[in-house]
C-alpha cells in the first residue's frame, strides 16, 4: 500500500530472504532462552567513555557470529525473533498434521501447500501460466493498463505501482484512495542511478540474474538477454521518475489531492478508469497522488517502449514475485543475486522458516489467536500498562521543562500526548478470514487468492469510518511501531518478553529494555515526521513559527551528527558508506528521546520505592544497569553487503549508532560512568530535540 508512514522500532526485512527447497538439514530446534542482562556481552577492556557500544556488547559480538542463514543477527530482535518464530512453526505444523478446528486447517493447509516442496518441484511454472498468457495478449501500449489489472485481479502482482486505501493526511476520519510510485525490483531506486563502479557491478550482476530467470523460464539465451536490457530500460526510467525515500519522510512532499478527472491528465496513455473498474475498488472522486512525477514519467515510457519490451517487464515481474515458490533452480538463482550478492547471505533459510513467515504474512491474526493464548500472559498486559503510564508522565515532565520550547507550543505538545491511543499485545477482535480459500495443494494459488483477499479488505475501507482496533503486525512479532495518523503506538505480545521485558528482573533492566521502546515510540510522535501531525491525526501545524524554527535547528544538529557515522569502510571499488543523516532522522531522534524520558521514568519509580538509581546489583549501579540493558538490545554484526544496502533503505541506524549516537547526546550517561567531559560518549557539545 502507499506511503503508509508508520514508524517501525526496526525495518522488517526488505529483501526476498529466500530460502530453498534444499534445506533437508535444517530441522527446527528449540531456540535458548535469551537473558535480560548479559553480564558476559561485556568487554571489559573497551572503556565505555570512549566507545560504549563495544563495551556492552563486544564480547557478545566476538562470540555470536551472523549464522549462515541471515544477513544480520541481531541480539535482541532476531534471537528473539527466531524464538517467536520456533514457537509459531509448532502450531503450524501441529495444524497441518491435526487440526483442532476451522481456523487450525485454514492455517495448517497454508503452511503445508509450503512445505511440500515436491510438488512445487512437479508443478514447475504451471501456476503462472495464467498471468503468462495474458501478458502474451499485450498487444499495443493501451494493453499496458488490460495487463496491470488482469494481473491484479488474479493476485499476481501489479508491479508498475502501489494503490490502496488509507486514511487522508489532512483529515484523519476519512479514508481515501492513495496511489504512489512502484515498480523497481532492486531494493531502492539508487541501485539503479548512482554511478559509481560499486553500483555498475551491481547493475552488470543484476542484468545477467535477469537473464538466467528467462532462460530457466524455457527462454533461448539470445531472447533472454533482449528481455533482461528491456527490464533494466524500464525499471531504470520508473527510478529515475521516483522521489527519494529522504525527500518522502516529509508529508507534504507526498500529498497531493487530485480529481481522478485531473490524475488521468498526468498519465493519459495510462487508463485510470479501467484499471480503478477492473480491481473493483468501488467509486470515487479524488484521491492523493504521492508522487504526480513519477506517474508523468510512466506516461512517456509507455507510450516510447515497445510491447515486446513491457511484455518482458510483467513476465520478469511474475517470474521473481514468486521465484521462493518456484522448483529449486529459480530459487537458487534468486538466492545468489538477492540473498547473496546483495545482502552477503551465505545460505538460503530453511524451508520450515520462510513457510512459518509466509503464513504469518497472510493469516497472522488467525495464528495470532493460540498463539498468544500460549505466549503473552495476561499479567503481561498490566505491567505494560504501568509501564506505558509511567513513560507517558515523563514525556510530560519533559516537555513542560524543555528550554527552546515557548508556552503555547507547550500547551498544544501535552495535548497532542494526552490524546496517544495506546494498544498493547493483540487484536481485541481478530480478523475474519471466511472469504479466504486456502487449498492444500496449491502454494502459489494460495499466495494469490491470499494478495486478492487483503486488497479487498483494504478496499472495502474506502469512505468507510477508521476502525482504530485494527493492528498493522501480527501477535508474534518483534517489533512497535507509532501511525501518525491514528496517533497511536503499538506493542505486538512478541516483544513483550526478555530481553526488552522481564517480570522478574530489577526495574533499570525493564527500563533500559522495554521501556526505552516504550519512550522511542512515543518520541516518533513529535519526530520531524511526526510532530508534523495533530493530536488528532491530521497533518497540521501546532507549533509557532518561532517554535519550528527552534525545533528544525535542534533536527538538523542530529541529522549533521549521525551523517558524521560510518557504516561500511572504503576498500577496493566500494567507497566509505557513511548514514543518511535525513533518512534516519526520525529514529534517531525516537532513540534519543526514548532513552532520555525512560530513564526519567526510572528515576521516578525508584523513588517511588524508596531506591537510590546509585545503588549496585552485581557491581553495577541501578544507572549503568539502564544503559548496559538498553544498548545490549543493539548488539548486532551484520554482512558488509546488508550494511551498505541498509544505509540506502533503512531509516534506522545500525546498532552501533542506535547506542553510541544516543549516550553522547545524553549527559546523564557520561555521569553515570563516571565519564570526563570532552571524551566521546560525553561531549562538550550534543544535539537534544526533546
Ligand atoms: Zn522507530
Amino acid at each position: 500500500m502507499p506511503s503508509r508512514l508508520v514508524s517501525l522500532l526496526l525495518l522488517a526485512s526488505g529483501v526476498a530472504l529466500a530460502q530453498g527447497p534444499n534445506a533437508e538439514n535444517q530441522k527446527p530446534v528449540p531456540p535458548p532462552e535469551i537473558k535480560s542482562f548479559d553480564p558476559s556481552a561485556i568487554d571489559k577492556t573497551a572503556d565505555p567513555c570512549t566507545n560504549f557500544y563495544q563495551y556492552a556488547c563486544g564480547s557478545w559480538l566476538k562470540s555470536n557470529p551472523i549464522p549462515s542463514d541471515q544477513t544480520r543477527w541481531v541480539r535482541s530482535f532476531s534471537v528473539l525473533g527466531e524464538r517467536n518464530r520456533y514457537l509459531l512453526w509448532q502450531e503450524l505444523d501441529s495444524a497441518a498434521k491435526d487440526p483442532k478446528s476451522p481456523l487450525q486447517k485454514q492455517f495448517g493447509d497454508f503452511y503445508a501447500a509450503c512445505i511440500n516442496t515436491d510438488l512445487v518441484e512437479k508443478k514447475g511454472l504451471t501456476p503462472l501460466e495464467t498471468a503468462f498468457r495474458q501478458i502474451a495478449g499485450l498487444d499495443s501500449p493501451k494493453k499496458v493498463t488490460t495487463v496491470m489489472s488482469e494481473l491484479e485481479a488474479e493476485g499476481a502482482p501489479a508491479p508498475l505501482f502501489n494503490f490502496g486505501v488509507s486514511q487522508d493526511e489532512k483529515d484523519s476520519t476519512k479514508q481515501i484512495a492513495q496511489i504512489a510510485q512502484g515498480g523497481l525490483s532492486m531494493p531502492d531506486r539508487d541501485y539503479y542511478i548512482v554511478d559509481n563502479p560499486h553500483f555498475q557491478e551491481i547493475r552488470k550482476q543484476y542484468v545477467e540474474h535477469v537473464t538466467k530467470m528467462f532462460t530457466l523460464a524455457g527462454d533461448s539465451p539470445e531472447k533472454a538477454a533482449k528481455e533482461a536490457a528491456a527490464v533494466m530500460e524500464i525499471e531504470t526510467a520508473l527510478a529515475k521518475v521516483s522521489t527519494s525515500r529522504t525527500d518522502l519522510r516529509q508529508p507534504e512532499n507526498h500529498y497531493h489531492i487530485y480529481t481522478v478527472t485531473d490524475f488521468q491528465k498526468l498519465a493519459p496513455d495510462f487508463d485510470f478508469s479501467v484499471y480503478f473498474t477492473d480491481v473493483k475498488i468501488g467509486s470515487f472522486d479524488s484521491l492523493n497522488v504521492a508522487t504526480p512525477n513519477f506517474f508523468k514519467g510512466l506516461n512517456d515510457l509507455i507510450a516510447k517502449q515497445p510491447v515486446d519490451a513491457w511484455q518482458a517487464y510483467f513476465r520478469w515481474h511474475v517470474i521473481h514475485s514468486s521465484a521462493t515458490n518456484l522448483p529449486k533452480a529459480f530459487f537458487d538463482e534468486n538466492f545468489a543475486f538477492f540473498g547473496k550478492t546483495l545482502a552477503g547471505q551465505v545460505e538460503p533459510q530453511p524451508r520450515w522458516k520462510q513457510c512459518s513467515t509466509l503464513t504469518d504474512g497472510a493469516l497472522g491474526e488467525a495464528v495470532g489467536q493460540d498463539w498468544v493464548k500460549q505466549n503473552f500472559p495476561p499479567n503481561a498486559k498490566d505491567s505494560m500498562d504501568k509501564l506505558v503510564a509511567a513513560l507517558e508522565k515523563s514525556l510530560g515532565d519533559d516537555i513542560k521543562t524543555l528550554p527552546w520550547m515557548s508556552e503555547d507550543t507547550k500547551k498544544a505538545a501535552e495535548e497532542k500526548l494526552a490524546m496517544f491511543r495506546n494498544k498493547i499485545g493483540y487484536p481485541e477482535k481478530w480478523r475474519n478470514y471466511a472469504g479466504l480459500k486456502v487449498e492444500r495443494n496449491d502454494l502459489i494459488g494460495n499466495v494469490e487468492r491470499s494478495a486478492v483477499f487483503e486488497r479487498e479488505w483494504n478496499f472495502g475501507h474506502l469512505g468507510k469510518p477508521v476502525d482504530e482496533k485494527e493492528w498493522g503486525m501480527t501477535p508474534p512479532t518483534v517489533n512497535a511501531y507509532y501511525d501518525p495518523s491514528m496517533n497511536d503506538i503499538n506493542f505486538p505480545a512478541g516483544i513483550l518478553q526478555p530481553p526488552f521485558f522481564d517480570p522478574n528482573i530489577d526495574p533499570a533492566v525493564n527500563y533500559g529494555g522495554i521501556g526505552v521502546v516504550i519512550g522511542h515510540e512515543m518520541t516518533h510522535g513529535f519526530d520531524d515526521q511526526g510532530s508534523k501531525y495533530d493530536g488528532k491525526g491530521d497533518l497540521r501545524e501546532w507549533q509557532t513559527e518561532e517554535d519550528r524554527k527552534q525545533f528544525t535547528q535542534r533536527t538538523d544538529c542530529v541529522a549533521d551528527e549521525y551523517s558524521g557515522f560510518e557504516t561500511a569502510a572504503a576498500h577496493g571499488d566500494s567507497p566509505e558508506q557513511k548514514l543518511n543523516g535525513k533518512l534516519t532522522l526520525g529514529e534517531n531522534t525516537a532513540d534519543n528521546g526514548g532513552l532520555r524520558i525512560a530513564y526519567m521514568a526510572l528515576q521516578d519509580a525508584l523513588a517511588s520505592q524508596g531506591k537510590s538509581i546509585d545503588e549496585k546489583i552485581d557491581g553495577y549501579t541501578e544507572a549503568q544497569r539502564y544503559f548496559l540493558s538498553f544498548a545490549q538490545v543493539w548488539c548486532q554484526n551484520q554482512t558488509e553487503q546488508e550494511a551498505r544496502r541498509r544505509a540506502l533503505i533503512d531509516p534506522h541506524s545500525p546498532g552501533q549508532w542506535r547506542v553510541n549516537g544516543s549516550v553522547q547526546n545524553f549527559d546523564e550517561f557520561g555521569k553515570a560512568c563516571g565519564c570526563t567531559k570532552g571524551q566521546p560518549m560525553y561531549p562538550a557539545n550534543s544535539c537534544r530535540v526533546w
